[in-house]
């Protein structure tokens, strides 16, 4: 096999060695474990109570369907539903669990895999591609699964999924709602044929901490089931099948980069001041509450960024009031104490409940995503601005909204707030009466009138991976466009900085939560900018922290002023790095 190499967009740093695995949405996060006898019925149970569950989706789709429904559609649900019936689907598998003593993704993925390798056989070819079928209603199945934890703890799931550590999944996208469910397994790496920088999806590949690439083209065609590859995600390079010389370099080099990983370790509790004894606050963004152990592990002193959209997605139902209160109370029972900055619902674009989300206009970015989507709902958002007051009660609170482009919005917001307040107050439910209020400035309207915004609320947070996407108009999720997403751009270096001087004349503290805090190129110019406050995902705290600590405010400060001074993208870029090099 000879060797080659496909280039892409790196979206997380280090090296991964291992065997590719190659995935379609559903069944790509079907992994295999084995249960003690005892659990054995338990999840029987569950297969039966999947299968039931996609009968009765199959049968509301077909009741569903209107009269001018093509009679295909019909059809063709009417043949999902008998294969689902068949024996073949909802009876074999059961055995192989019982058999096996598997996971019931693992019984239905293999009785499939056994299923398309018969209609492999078939001569006729409209016949053979019947196998589609098959694979759709076992996707459905899994999906349902997958909504269903097995009985198994996380530990034993971990240990039994610990030969994956040298998987690397080669998938062609992969949703926010998919890549979520990562968090529970241990690849070595991940790489997309699509997808730009600071999408979701390269937001959580970031945030799984292991070495990432997007944007690859036709990895997905080029890259053969289990060969051997190696990701470079610094340099956003796949080489595939490497000679022994290369492997052996990379092998190096992987041990050099563990090895700089473990060095950085070492500042884990030293605190983030620079050299003339600044103070910088360190945070965390994290997606979903078993995300807290990681928070620990990096030295992050709070919580800047809870994106409890993830809370929402691969449900059937959205999150109830006590499901979201027991979240939100988890994780600030778990900061003790420490700031947790928890994001009102920013679903809508890129952030769908599930993959199957229907997005029904042209531009969703632009259309009712985050606190449009809460104002246009209002039973959904006074549904989580209960729970979160409840939380408030056992920690350090805040509540963070995204996305506002008017004081009307925010206005109507605070309203809904005194009137979920107002409900709990009737009911003696405590809560903080005084919990703080801030708003994400990520669309370029408020950060232009970031100053009456910062009137009306208790503190800012730039977001700016948004910022940068309605700044340039540059959609973060299209690769091919990713080459014009610069956070350099000198306009969007303006808008940070007419953000940081609305929060200082305010006096009302001003952080970035986007992806740029995490990136320690750009620490000592944020800093230097005037910055106190950078939330990050928590693989990235200790290099950042690293660059706080060799900072000397003085020097940072006129620097950054030169930089702000420019107007042309090409002399930032020499200047940035000269600024990271002394
Ligand atoms: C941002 O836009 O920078 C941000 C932090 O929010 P999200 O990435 O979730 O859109
Ligand atoms: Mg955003």
């Amino acid at each position: 096999m000879t060797s080659f190499s496909i280039h892409g967009v790196g979206v997380s740093g280090g090296i991964a060695i291992g065997q590719a695995h190659l995935v379609s949405n559903a069944l790509l996060e079907v992994v295999h474990y084995q249960l003690p006898s005892h659990l054995i019925d338990n999840e029987i149970k569950r297969f039966n109570d999947a299968i039931t569950t996609v009968k009765l989706d199959l049968e509301q789709i077909n009741l569903s369907l209107r009269n001018n429904a093509p009679a295909e559609l019909s059809a063709f649900i009417g043949t999902h539903l008998m294969m689902l019936a068949d024996k073949s689907l909802s009876e074999i598998p059961k055995d192989i669990i019982r058999n096996e003593q598997c996971n019931a993704e693992w019984a239905i993925k293999l009785q499939m895999d056994d299923i398309v390798d018969q209609f492999e056989q078939i001569e006729d070819e409209y016949l053979r591609e019947r196998k589609q079928d098959v694979i759709q209603v076992v996707e459905r199945i899994i999906k349902v699964l997958l909504g269903h934890p097995s009985q198994l703890t996380t530990e034993q799931q971990t240990s039994a999924l610990y030969q994956e550590r040298k998987v690397i999944l080669v998938a062609h996208d992969i949703s926010p709602a998919d890549a979520i469910q990562f968090k529970q397994h241990q690849f070595a790496a991940f790489i997309t044929d699509v997808g730009g920088i600071t999408s979701h999806t390269a937001i959580l590949a970031r945030s799984l901490n292991i070495p990432s690439i997007v944007a690859l083209q036709r990895a997905r065609d080029l890259i053969n089931d289990g060969e051997l590859i190696i990701v470079d995600g610094g340099l956003g390079v796949v080489i595939v099948s490497p000679s022994k010389e290369i492997l052996a370099e990379y092998k190096l080099r992987q041990e050099q980069w563990e090895l700089e990983q473990q060095k950085l370790k070492r500042i884990k509790s030293t605190k983030a001041v620079t050299i003339d004894g600044t103070n910088i606050e360190l945070f965390a963004n994290i997606e979903v509450p078993e995300d807290i152990a990681a928070v620990k592990a990096s030295g992050a002193t709070g919580i800047g960024l809870y994106r409890t959209e993830f809370l929402f997605m691969n449900k059937r139902e959205m999150p109830d009031e006590e499901e979201q209160f027991i979240a939100y109370k988890t994780v600030a029972e778990a900061m003790k104490g420490a700031v947790v900055t928890i994001r009102t619902l920013d679903l809508g674009a890129d952030k769908q409940m599930n993959p199957d989300s229907i997005v029904n206009c042209a531009n969703p970015a632009l259309g009712l995503r985050a606190i449009r989507l809460c104002l246009s709902e209002p039973q959904i958002f006074h549904t989580q601005l209960r729970a979160l007051l409840r939380a408030s009660h056992y920690g350090n609170i805040k509540i963070l909204i995204p996305m506002l482009s008017t004081l009307a919005e925010l206005r109507q917001t605070k309203l809904l707030l005194e009137r979920a307040k107002l409900s709990l107050r009737k009911q003696n439910i405590p809560f903080n009466e005084n919990i703080a209020l801030g708003g994400m400035i990520e669309v370029p309207a408020a950060a232009i009138n970031a100053e009456a915004f910062a009137k009306e609320l208790d503190f800012l947070s730039i977001g700016t991976n948004d910022l940068i996407q309605y700044t340039l108009a540059i959609d973060r999720t299209d690769d091919t466009v990713a080459h014009l997403y610069n956070p350099l751009h000198p306009s969007v270096l303006k808008l940070i900085s007419m953000t940081i001087k609305a929060g200082q004349k305010l006096g009302k503290s001003v952080a970035v939560c986007g992806e740029m805090a995490g990136d320690a190129k750009l620490t000592k110019l944020l800093i230097g900018m005037g910055l106190r406050q950078l939330s990050m995902h928590p693989s990235h705290v200790l290099s950042v922290k690293q660059q706080v600590l060799h900072s000397q405010l003085a020097k940072l400060n006129a620097n950054a002023r030169k930089i702000l001074g420019q107007t042309d993208l090409e002399k930032i870029e020499p200047l940035v790095v000269k600024f990271n090099s002394r």
